[in-house]
């Protein structure tokens, strides 16, 4: 059992011990140096043994009482019974504390877990059951659950609840910009709403502000004196005004029907457009923005404004810019001026360092010479156009004819087709723009391996292949890559250009190699399969089902997810 630093039983606990002095001591370091909420997953997980046990009240075993830093007061009772066998923290802070792990769920479908064996804990309770649980072993995690709660409350030790993560939150602020609260009081009714045909309330144009902390609206007796909608004598407006976080919450609705002036939106028009198919954001909003509008939404929702659950289907946390360890920022000082690396590298180089540097989700440490890098790099793909170009300018497109092809121009084209194809993989699934931008880096590698060019691939392959590297950098470098395609004779506009597709017959161009994909059913590696490089996620679905070693763990059972990494893994998740 670990009880937060903050628990109030603590001092009761303490007393009489042999060693107080030192476990005092050791609490109030641990409250001084106090974990926020959003670190807790991450922090460094410290706690002692108070010399004192509990009785587990399903069976009196007497266990352990222990204070962690990652036990909150406010979560639950501020007492948590750990489970280090099914839980991360848990798992953590007994294998640094050399506490016992006991095993209590074993999965179904896989070895049996040995707890001193076990590296990580097992937290896919749903494929699991019960174990050392005395009248509860066999059971499912949920059905248990519901029998232990059951239990408790027979016994009258316990009940079942339901935990809410959101906190109570005064929305009121002593302000004059704000949306108002659209309520007023009444001496005779007390507080009443502001009936539907007289909102939106809006606030008075010409406040006082008096700099001396009051609510600028109560000192504005044309906003503050009204009269009552239901009896028609004279009331008072409400003057505070409401928080900015609770526009926050919902002001994207509005971007569904800006102009309506009867409502703040029309419920069919949000039903066309929600949710939102993809929110991107720094991990600041996790625990307040993106909690609030959750709420937001399930109060709309039981408001019958909305049909929809939830208001975000996919949030993408990215990561910050640092310089030498730190976040950017101007009171360090040391912020890398985007103007000043447009003059020197040019704007197209900033963008590609940045894609270049890290992946999205990952924080990005600024360096000099990765910037210099990829501009050499822009420098290079840019010498090579401006070689090739003059040449192919009034030469047509290819036919994907493999006729003929000499084993250069096979080469060049595989290599193309299968960058292609990899890049759009990347910014489709995955938005690894570092690994496509590496691979088109590759590519061009392969290209200058082959100069001179002209000796060896036909001119409508050499402009096939720069096209496709000119396309395939414009996301990064709109300009520089207009740039490109203009000097290489296209005078439509690469902006206007689609995306390019494989077509049947440059798949077939890019078929050189056969991967291994390994292929697992819940997360066990059942077997693995040769397939071609690049197969697509349903055409090795419909493989894999067919192999006996998949299908036999399969069992008539119905696949709930799928997790697919392209040419390496294949995980089906069945329920
Ligand atoms: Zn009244």
């Amino acid at each position: 059992m670990i009880l937060a630093p903050t628990h109030p039983l603590l001092s009761k606990l303490l007393e009489g011990s042999p060693n107080r002095a030192e476990l005092e001591l050791k609490l109030a370091q641990m409250r001084q140096s106090s974990v926020k909420t959003e670190d807790l997953a991450t922090a460094e997980k410290v706690g002692f043994f108070t010399g004192r046990y509990a009785a587990n009240p399903f069976n009196n075993e007497k266990i352990p009482i222990w204070v962690g830093n990652f036990v909150l007061l406010e979560y639950g009772a501020g007492a948590v019974m750990c489970v280090p066998a099914h839980d991360q923290r848990d798992f953590e802070f007994c294998r640094k504390y050399g506490l016992p792990v006991r095993v209590v769920v074993q999965p179904l479908d896989a070895p049996a877990l040995v707890a001193e064996k076990m590296t990580a804990p097992f937290d896919e309770h749903e494929q699991g059951r019960l174990v050392n649980s005395g009248p509860f072993d066999g059971l499912s995690p949920t059905e248990a659950i519901a029998k232990m709660t059951a239990f408790a409350e027979q016994k009258g030790f316990g009940r079942g609840e339901i935990v809410f993560r959101l906190k109570d939150w005064g929305i009121s602020r002593q302000r004059y910009w704000g949306t108002p609260i659209p309520v007023v009081y009444c001496p005779k009714d007390g507080l009443v709403p502001v009936p539907d045909k007289d909102l939106p309330v809006l606030l008075p144009p010409n406040p006082k502000l008096t700099g001396m902390g009051e609510s600028p609206l109560a000192a504005t007796p044309e906003f503050v004196n009204t009269i009552c909608p239901r009896c028609g004598g004279t009331a008072r407006r409400e003057t505070d005004t409401m928080d900015t976080f609770v526009d926050s919450s919902w002001y994207f609705y509005r971007y569904c029907d800006p102009h309506n002036d009867k409502a703040p939106y029309d419920s069919a028009k949000v039903a066309y457009w929600f949710p939102i198919d993809q929110y991107i954001g720094g991990i600041t909003h996790a625990i307040l923005h993106l909690l609030y509008s959750r709420f937001w939404c399930k109060v709309m929702r039981d408001l019958d404004l909305i049909t929809h659950k939830e208001p975000i289907a996919r949030l993408f946390t990215q990561g910050m810019v640092l310089k030498g360890g730190v976040a950017m920022s101007k009171s360090r000082g040391n912020v890398v001026g985007a103007l000043e690396m447009a003059e020197k590298f040019g704007a197209d180089t900033g963008r590609l360092y940045t894609l270049f540097a890290a992946p999205p989700e990952k924080d990005l440490e600024w360096s000099d010479q990765s910037i210099e890098g990829c501009w050499r790099f822009l420098n290079r793909v840019y010498r090579l156009v401006e070689k090739h170009a003059p040449s192919l300018r009034s030469v047509g497109s290819w036919d994907f004819d493999p006729k003929g092809m000499t084993d250069e121009e096979r080469e060049l084209i595989r290599v193309a087709y299968k960058t292609m194809r990899r890049v759009t993989q990347d910014f489709e699934s995955r938005w690894h723009f570092n690994s496509a931008i590496a691979l088109i880096m590759e590519l061009t590698n392969e290209i200058y391996a082959l100069e001179p060019l002209e000796q060896k691939v036909r001119p409508e392959i050499r402009k096939e292949v720069l096209r496709i590297l000119t396309q395939l950098l414009a996301p990064m470098t709109p300009h520089f890559s207009e740039e490109l395609w203009e000097m290489m004779g296209h005078d439509d506009g690469l902006w206007n250009a689609p995306w390019p597709d494989l077509i049947e017959g440059q798949i077939e161009l890019a078929r050189d190699e056969e991967v291994e994909v390994v292929i697992q059913v819940n997360g066990r590696v059942r077997g693995k399969l040769k397939v071609s490089a690049g197969i697509a996620e349903k055409e090795l679905v419909t493989l894999a089902m067919a192999e006996h070693f998949v299908s036999q763990h399969i069992n008539g059972k119905r696949v709930v997810k799928q997790i697919f990494v392209p040419d390496k893994l294949l995980n089906l998740v069945v329920a």
